[in-house]
């Protein structure tokens, strides 16, 4: 009997692992310098809680999500994404009684039962910010100069930017009204999901991917041109933000995004190294989501981003070069004999935060070195009799094939300060 890891889902073995531990310190580390604090919400919900705010009629809540019922008998839903927890948790611990606005970031799996292809997949995982309690359109310029500074951390180069206003409560009616009424002038070319969409939800019309569908909505009439005066500035001021960073953009008056909840402005960017799932990250403002959940009156503006499509765009730019080197040893034991010696060193290295390991298998000396290699120790550090003996050792830096004569009682300091310029960034000093 074999099994096998669920459709749709995939093991993140080291080699990948390491990557999106890289990925998601430099996002910590940026997203903390715009001043975003950490949060963890549960892994599922209430089922309401994902209907209430992605809306009944999209494509997560009709076909896509992951529901069932608890021994309590409770409807819960594993989340599709980030952005309803966090507010009902924001609702929920009454964060609209601290500084506003209260600005988060998370990092966790998501869940959606769809079709699985090439950066498509049933549990994936999402980097994401959110800022409540803002109707600042200099804040929905931050939100998107976060995204772009971040894809840029990480060595990304190529990148598309697409904006849009979904426009309010004021102006969206009258354009859902004439956007139905195109539709229904064009029902007969519409596949038969989307002829369900018209009465339904017409926004949700330009979600559809069939081609048919797609050549209509592209000559639907666009809610740019129907925003009222507090959106139009609105929109222009973050336009505005955006031309002062010198960012580049595109407005693209489709961009619904596959979610009911936004208003005004929406965001997304697309990579070209990408195939047909091009769009690595996306986000919006949500304007009317806190109150949806009980809370006040709150404006938000947030966005997620793709970590297996970035990992994707980041491995085929050719940038993950840039991850810090890792500096680790690996003692090699010469004699059965100094073993304890072998692994007093070992926690002795340990202790002065070096990563180090020593063979516990039993392998011979020419073995150890074999097995050092292929793990990628950067030094390997022989350790026999007669290295105690004489108190030195041979430390070899296996990447320039550099050998070292080290005091054994220095050995500890010597390596510490190869780690410490290490971290420093200022590369290692050949030492003798
Ligand atoms: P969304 O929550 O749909 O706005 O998606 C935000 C980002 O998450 C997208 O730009 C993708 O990078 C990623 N994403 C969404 N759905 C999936 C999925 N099924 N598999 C992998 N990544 C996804």
């Amino acid at each position: 009997m074999r099994f096998y890891a669920p459709k749709g889902t995939t093991d993140i073995l080291p080699d990948m692992a390491k990557k999106w531990r890289y990925l998601e310190r430099k996002a910590s580390d940026l997203f903390e310098k715009y001043e975003y604090e950490p949060i963890v919400t549960p892994i599922f919900e209430h089922t309401d809680v994902f209907q209430r705010a992605i809306g009944t009629s999209t494509d997560i809540v009709q076909k896509e999500m992951y529901t069932f019922e608890d021994k309590g008998g409770r409807s819960l839903t594993l989340r599709p994404e980030g952005t309803a927890p966090v507010i009902r948790a924001y609702v929920d611990n009454n964060m609209n009684q601290m500084p506003q606005p209260v600005k988060l970031y998370y990092t966790g799996p998501m869940f959606r039962y769809e079709r699985p292809q090439a950066g498509r997949y049933r549990q994936f995982f999402q980097l994401g910010v959110e800022a409540i309690g803002s109707d600042d359109p200099a804040i929905d310029a931050e939100s998107i100069l976060l995204m772009i500074d971040y894809f840029r951390s990480v060595g990304l180069k190529e990148l598309t930017l697409y904006i849009n206003s979904m426009g309010c409560e004021n102006d969206r009616p009258k354009y859902v009204e004439l956007l139905k009424q195109y539709a229904i002038a064009h029902e007969q070319e519409l596949c038969k999901d989307c002829r369900k969409r018209v009465e339904l939800n017409p926004l949700r019309l330009f979600d559809c991917k069939e081609e048919s569908c797609r050549r209509v909505m592209e000559h639907a009439p666009k809610i740019t041109d129907y925003l009222d005066e507090d959106c139009k500035n609105h929109f222009n001021a973050v336009r505005r933000y955006l031309d002062m960073q010198g960012v580049q953009y595109i407005i693209k008056p489709e961009l619904v995004r596959g979610l009911d909840y936004y208003t005004k402005t929406t965001f997304e960017v697309v990579s070209p190294l990408l195939g047909a799932q091009n769009a690595i990250g996306g986000g919006g403002r949500y304007n009317k989501l806190v109150e949806e959940f009980g809370g006040p009156p709150t404006p938000g503006i947030g966005f997620a981003i793709g970590l297996e499509r970035l990992t994707i765009a980041v491995e085929k730019e050719g940038a993950f070069v840039a991850m810090e080197e890792k500096t680790d040893a690996f003692i090699a034991v010469a004699d059965k004999a100094v073993k304890e010696p072998a692994v007093n060193l070992l926690y002795a290295l340990r202790g002065a935060g070096i990563a180090t390991d020593i063979d516990y298998t039993g392998r011979s000396l020419k073995g150890q070195l074999k097995y050092a290699n292929k793990k990628g120790f950067r030094y390997t550090i022989f350790l026999g009799p007669q290295e105690l003996e004489t108190g030195i050792v041979q430390v070899k830096d296996m990447k320039t094939s550099e050998q070292y004569a080290i005091k054994l009682n220095e050995l500890v300091d010597w390596l510490s300060n190869i780690v410490k310029s290490q971290t420093m960034g200022s590369g290692v000093t050949k030492q003798s």
